[in-house]
């Protein structure tokens, strides 16, 4: 028997319910679609509140090194520390095992309500950088030292002479290299050609900052040329770009042009809140943060700790169990990963969803998470 272990963090809030959900709901897929030929150990690690209560640290070392040594790990939401010294424990993690791909694939389910006529014609995959740019977090608050420091080294050793107040301004840095433009093209290149998938598109804002963002594409382009050269000469993979705010027109308009889109990290926060809304899949929508270089990734649910649902079986597990989907695709079980989705596609086109999705439905019926989970166990096991 082929058995793979995967670091588990339950999460917080609502996490251990949306888990509990993922966890009995994968284990059936995998165990209808490979019998005893394949398993999965969950490995509990921990992080968020339930490690500060046991460990008095939100992110223990075991934890890094369990996903370091495993390579790839699932997680439900993590809380934000309040003060201590940690920004986010999302963004701790990210940074830890450099997961430079932050990938979001956005696609309709039939039955879910969404806000656009023809939400079955958005079927993309997108990778956000996820290391650098204006979210690298290097800035500095309005009437500190530090800003005054730095507006005085604009003004004196740089000669900017375009701050409109310079007084009362704050200051960002957006850092974009060819390092980390290439090494997040190539995963959506590589991506788009393991996949079947027709087009890459690399999403940018090029015409106002020419360096930053038109170095992105001019990088990202020469990258494509160079390394799937023979894909793009045959006419299996286009490479094509586009204006970021044009991107968000187009892609209510005309989503059917897209497929695998490749952008910077604040463009891909806005990308990703939007298409998910366009499916009305904002509540549903898997996460994963990858290094394709060293193969180490987090699946992740999108959404937060939701205090205000937790322990009341309301929840909607299906972003959880979506990340978990992607994990199965991402160490290729993929017929378990089909077994997961189509039994959700049952069900969502019959009306069975928890009471967030149900509500907005025509002929909804609202399931608690436990009985929403038990109905999609079951779909999975009857499955022809
Ligand atoms: P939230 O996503 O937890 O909740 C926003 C609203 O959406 C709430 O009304 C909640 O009940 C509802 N909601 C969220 N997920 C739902 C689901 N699966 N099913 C049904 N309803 C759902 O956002 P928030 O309230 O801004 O954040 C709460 C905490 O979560 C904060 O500590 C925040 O830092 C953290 N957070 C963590 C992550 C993460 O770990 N990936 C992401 C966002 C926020």
């Amino acid at each position: 028997m082929e058995i793979k272990t995967i670091p588990l963090v339950k999460g917080d809030g609502v996490g251990p319910e949306v888990t509990a959900s993922m966890v009995a709901i994968i284990d059936a897929a995998v165990e209808k679609a490979y019998g005893e030929q394949r398993r999965i150990v969950w490995k509990e690690v921990l992080a968020g509140g339930k490690a500060f209560e046991t460990c008095g640290t939100y992110l223990p070392d075991e934890t890094l090194e369990a996903f370091k040594e495993y390579h790839i790990g699932i997680k439900g939401p993590l809380m934000t520390p309040v003060g201590g010294g940690i920004r986010s424990l999302n963004v701790a993690l990210r940074q830890g095992l450099d997961l430079y791909v932050c990938q979001r694939p956005v696609r309709w389910y039939k039955g879910v309500e969404s806000p656009v006529k023809h939400p079955e014609k958005v079927d993309m995959v997108i990778f956000r950088e996820n290391t650098e740019d204006i979210y690298a977090g290097i800035e500095w608050e309005a009437g500190t030292p530090e800003a005054e420091k730095f507006y005085a080294f604009l003004r004196d050793e740089m000669g900017v002479t375009k701050v409109r107040f310079p007084r009362t301004s704050a200051f960002g840095v957006k850092p974009v290299s060819k390092e980390g433009t290439e090494r997040l093209v190539r995963a959506a290149c590589q991506y788009a050609v393991d996949h079947n998938r027709p087009s890459v598109t690399l999403v940018h804002k090029g015409n106002i900052m020419k360096f930053t963002e038109g170095g992105f594409k001019k990088w990202g382009y020469e990258l494509a040329q160079r390394e799937f050269g023979d894909y793009i000469s045959s006419g299996r993979l286009v490479i094509k770009d586009c204006i970021c705010d044009a991107f968000l027109q187009n892609a209510l308009l005309k989503p059917e042009e897209y497929s695998v889109i490749a952008t910077l990290n604040l463009n891909g926060d806005y990308i990703s809140d939007q298409l998910a809304a366009q499916v009305g899949g904002i509540g549903i929508a898997p996460g994963a943060n990858i290094n394709y270089s060293t193969g180490d990734a987090i699946f992740e649910a999108t959404h937060g700790t939701a205090p205000d649902i937790a322990g009341k079986n309301i929840v909607n597990p299906c972003s959880n169990v979506l990340s978990g989907v992607m994990m199965l695709e991402h160490i290729g079980w993929n017929e378990a990963a089909a077994l997961v989705e189509k039994a959700l596609e049952e069900s969502f086109s019959q009306g069975y969803a928890t009471v967030d999705l149900a509500r907005l439905m025509e002929n909804g019926k609202p399931l608690g998470t436990v009985e929403f989970t038990e109905n999609i166990v079951r779909r999975i096991y009857e499955s022809k």
